[in-house]
């Protein structure tokens, strides 16, 4: 699937696996890095190919992941985990896609950090915080 930047610097292909889902953050450091909610998809380390040498500025935001965007015009691009059996593994913001409407939305983490003005409707999974940790945890 491809996908790009508002500026085009940035401008990928993604394999998605099959079945890939996305899923809403509203974690803190989310909700200030995009200035809203989260959406994004897995993506692994290999499976994006970027047109160009991207300009991609990263910052760690946490002992194990950083968060990048385009350097030239600012576009979240992907929350990346640095460490653990899933080092390189991105989660790609799904507004980049081209068709993100063709990914089927997964469900919502860290909802209760969520403000109580606005909600996403419909019946899908909605882990609290301690849930999502204890899933990821579980992971490793
Ligand atoms: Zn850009
Ligand atoms: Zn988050």
């Amino acid at each position: 699937m491809r996908g790009s930047c508002v500026c085009g610097a940035c401008r990928f292909e993604a394999d998605l696996a099959p079945g890939t889902e996305f899923h809403a953050c509203h974690c803190e450091t989310c909700r200030r890095w995009t200035g809203s909610v989260n959406f994004s998809v897995e993506v692994a380390p290999d499976a994006i190919r970027f047109d160009e040498p991207p300009a991609i500025a990263a910052l760690r935001t946490s002992d194990w992941a950083e968060r990048t965007w385009c350097a030239r015009c600012g576009s979240n691009l992907f929350y990346r985990l640095t460490v653990g059996p899933k080092a390189g593994w991105m989660y790609l913001s799904l507004g980049l896609l081209d068709d993100p409407g063709a990914i089927p939305f997964g469900g919502e983490i860290y909802i209760d950090r969520k403000p109580e003005t606005y909600a996403l409707a419909g019946d899908h999974s909605r882990l609290t915080k301690a849930e999502t940790e204890a899933r990821f945890a579980s992971q490793d």
